[in-house]
């Protein structure tokens, strides 16, 4: 029989192992059941209570799982999730978080808490209304919604559909990115965005829809009082910044943040708040085909792990809740209000170690001075592959 192997192209997997992905659910269930006992002890701590009832939107991945994991194994919250995943053909495996949602609603529904995951267009109105119809007819009060969406493309409400782009603003970007099959590194030139590429990115990545979300919701009456919400951004390390942050995504990244006041300003008569959180750079479909990433993230990670400080995205959002959402007092932010889960990769020490491994980092070198290697069995196992214990010479069934 076959071997199943990903099949990578530029940054990209283009299939996804069923096996191994419900192998990493299990790993993430056991994990986030495992924080439960000082979860509880930390909001007893603190005189908070554990959220009830969270809306996930971008569920099915990276950070967006995680956080739906963390409120429904470590917290006992029933969860809604949207995300917007390809189903399985009889011939074609579906997109990984397709397999991660099946395993999620089974894994929840067997702990017995409620679960609701809808595979839609979460830009849409319709979605939206879904959802709404939803809450009211299952009497769901959304303590928490979580804002984790990452796309390259977005039809807004008013029928256009705006596309993002990755690209620097105002000046040529010229840098090193790698090649996650061959190690080759390649010289990227990539020419400034044009007006209309910012404006579509920032349509795309930045703060509209999750306003129109949280309104929606909000004169649906379907948020508690106290209602937190997060949207998750990135702002990383000053020689990413001319692709990253003072590039195009950065600029959706600006907007997302200044998103916080409006959206604040429609949750404050029933006492709610919005934060961004800022999170490490991590592996997942998102981050994988931003340019200088991923040889930032192998450099960082071999750095973070040495330092016996790295996280993965469930770790993050372990600490998120724990040190953050249910510490004592109110909400630990930086002095524009941004939770930081990114303090511990900011770090001068991890900073000046991780530029160091990137400047003297060689296609021959490589492997031995970061953590490709690491990056890369993230990177697989997000899409179900080197995940240990799989036959990957078994016969798969995709549906
Ligand atoms: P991801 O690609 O793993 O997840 C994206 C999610 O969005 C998936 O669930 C996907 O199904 C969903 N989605 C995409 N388009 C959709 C649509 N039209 N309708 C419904 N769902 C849709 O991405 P991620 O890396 O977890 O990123 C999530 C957020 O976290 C982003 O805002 C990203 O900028 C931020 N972030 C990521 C990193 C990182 O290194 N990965 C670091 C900091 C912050």
């Amino acid at each position: 029989m076959a071997l199943m192997k990903a099949q990578i192209r530029g940054g990209i997997c283009l299939n996804a192992h069923p096996v191994g992905l419900a192998k990493m659910m299990e790993t993430f269930k056991r994990r986030t059941m495992a924080a439960k006992g000082s979860m509880v002890g930390a909001a007893m701590a603190a005189g908070k209570e554990l959220p009830k009832t969270v809306l996930v939107l971008g569920c099915s991945t990276g950070y967006g799982l995680a956080t739906r994991m963390t409120a429904a194994f470590s917290c006992g919250a029933d969860t809604v999730g949207v995300s917007f995943e390809n189903p399985p053909s009889f011939k074609r495996a579906a997109s990984p978080g397709w397999y991660n949602n099946r395993a999620f609603d089974y894994m929840a529904k067997s702990e017995g808490l409620y679960t609701v995951t809808i595979n839609a267009d979460a830009f849409a109105d319709a979605t939206r209304a879904q959802i709404i119809e939803i809450a009211k007819r299952d009497g769901l009060i959304f303590d928490q919604v979580i804002y984790s969406l990452a796309s390259p493309v977005r039809t807004a409400p008013d029928g256009v559909m705006h596309r993002s782009v990755i690209k620097p603003v105002g000046k040529p970007f010229v840098g090193k990115t790698i090649d996650l099959v061959t190690n080759e590194f390649k010289e990227l030139a990539i020419n400034p965005a044009t007006t209309d590429e910012i404006e579509a990115t920032v349509k795309v990545m930045g703060g509209e829809d999750w306003e129109l979300w949280m309104k929606a919701l909000s004169d649906a009456g379907v948020l508690a009082p106290n209602c937190t919400t997060l949207a998750y951004s990135y702002i990383g390390p000053e020689h990413s910044w001319p692709i990253y942050r003072d590039g195009t995504i950065g600029k959706a990244k600006e907007h997302l943040e200044a998103t916080v006041s409006r959206i604040d300003q429609i949750l404050a008569a029933q006492g709610g708040k919005a934060y961004v959180s800022v999170n490490k750079a991590l592996v997942t479909r998102a981050s994988a085909v931003i340019p200088v990433i991923p040889l930032y993230i192998s450099a960082l990670f071999r750095i973070m792990k040495e330092m016996h400080l790295h996280e993965d995205c469930t770790d993050q959002i372990l600490r998120l809740y724990r040190e953050r959402l249910l510490a004592p007092g109110s909400m630990l932010t930086d002095e524009r209000g941004r939770v930081r889960l990114d303090d511990w990769e900011m770090r001068d020490d991890v900073q000046k170690a991780t530029a160091t491994q990137m400047i003297y980092a060689t296609e021959s070198n490589i492997e031995l001075i970061t953590d490709i290697s690491g990056f890369k069995t993230d990177f697989l196992q997000a899409n179900g592959f080197e995940v240990p214990g799989v036959d990957y010479h078994a016969r798969v069934q995709y549906e």
